[in-house]
């Protein structure tokens, strides 16, 4: 692993001026993890959509151009070379496979084809190498539910591949069932997970990975209904490390160093991800590391006037509130200089007041907002906390600046 980690820091540092003034030569694990992190800004600094940007090792052509959603600030651009496009498919390929999809699945790849999303294109070249039937649905922005819902019922597929929340708005649309499942894109609440599961009579597994690293991680159907994956150690090496110091740690945020990417290389890159390393294998039998994620680094906490508020409590005091569903989103607004916070949950029947009470139990700090009237808590029905570009992030920071 160190040797590949080193060549391709050897490339990059040679080939990208941008690499060239922040790595050092990697001759060793210490070299390596004393290693600048690759901030996502500086991807937004450093590559331009028209194919310009020092972090490029070289001219774009042979590649394709696909960019992050706008959940979290501005789009970042990636160029992939098609050989990398490749093997990003064949990591989802293998992601189906353990999903139980095999050559006799009819796959509706549901996934929103548009705003240069990388998911689908990915998902239309696994299916090829399964060899299986392709279904190119897509799924419209916004959801045209009755509409996706009729096609899907003509077209008839064994199998699915799509975004958590968009499935959940077909599936109450009448989506018909099937046998296999396989999602990314966003982490499934427990509830959730078992609302869709009895109405598709399928088992979902997981595939992690995002625009910029490509496929990372794997469900088999001994990880399945967790948080966990095999990390692809073909492509990608996965550091856990403490955010504080950038060291290798136990349980951390997550960087990635992809092992093939030679155009817009990526060394030691923050994905955004929490996680944690599982040391104890998989009964699984397969080769290749286990890491849990535990969540979005950026949707931790908010700060609002003086209050900090932790997506992670406002989970903890939901939970307790029978009727609501585990999903929920908090937005922060500013306007006339005054900073306002509303948090939407997702639930059944009339219980505003009952989750704002449990939220100040829990959160006493929210009685502040609360009686200034920055605070606003709403009850919606199932599926309806919007998404971004198929995301549900929980913090919504929609503040000037
Ligand atoms: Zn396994």
């Amino acid at each position: 692993m160190l040797g590949s980690i080193a060549a391709i820091c050897a490339y990059a540092a040679e080939h990208s001026h941008f690499y060239a003034r922040s790595l050092r030569p990697v001759r060793s694990c210490e070299d390596f993890f004393a290693l600048p992190m690759l901030n996502a800004d500086d991807i937004r600094q450093h590559v331009n959509a028209d194919g310009t940007g020092d972090l490029l090792t070289g001219p774009t052509r042979g590649s394709v151009v696909v960019s992050t959603s706008a959940t979290s600030g501005a789009r970042k651009i990636v160029h992939r070379e098609f050989a990398e496009q490749h093997r990003i498919a064949e990591g989802l390929a293998m992601a189906m496979r353990l999903a139980g999809f095999t050559p006799d699945d009819r796959v509706a790849n549901i996934f929103p084809p548009g705003g240069l999303l990388a998911a689908w294109i990915g998902m239309h070249e696994a299916v090829e190498i399964l060899g299986a039937t392709l279904l190119p649905v897509g799924a419209t922005l916004p959801l045209d539910v009755e509409e996706q819902v009729r096609t899907l019922t003509w077209l008839r597929p064994t199998a699915i591949v799509g975004v958590p929340s968009m499935l959940v708005r077909l599936i109450e649309g009448g989506l018909p069932r099937v046998r296999s499942v396989l999602c990314g894109g966003e982490m499934i609440p427990p509830e959730t997970r078992e609302f869709m599961e009895k109405a598709l009579g399928a088992e979902i597994a997981l595939v992690y990975g995002n625009v910029e690293c490509g496929t990372l991680g794997v469900q088999c159907e001994a990880l399945r209904r967790t948080e966990r994956y095999h990390i692809l150690e073909r492509d990608v090496f996965v550091e856990v490390v403490d955010r504080a110091t950038g060291l290798p740690a136990e349980e951390g945020e997550i960087l990635v160093t992809h092992l093939h990417r030679r155009l817009q290389p990526l060394i030691r890159y923050r994905a955004g991800d929490r996680g944690r390393r599982i040391n104890s294998g998989c009964s699984c039998g397969l080769p290749l590391p286990v890491i849990e994620l535990q969540g979005r680094v950026d949707e931790l906490e908010v700060l609002v006037g003086d209050v900090r508020l932790r997506a992670d409590d406002v989970a903890v005091a939901a939970r307790g509130v029978p009727g609501l569903g585990e999903r929920f989103q908090i937005r922060v607004r500013s306007s006339d200089g005054k900073e306002k916070i509303a948090i939407a949950f997702e639930g059944e029947g009339d219980l505003k007041d009952t989750v704002l009470e449990a939220l100040l139990r829990a959160i006493p700090a929210l009685r502040k907002l609360e009686s200034s009237g920055a605070l606003a808590v709403e009850v919606v029905k199932r599926g309806a906390i919007p998404t971004i570009a198929g995301k549900t992030p929980r913090i919504v920071d929609e503040r000037e600046g």
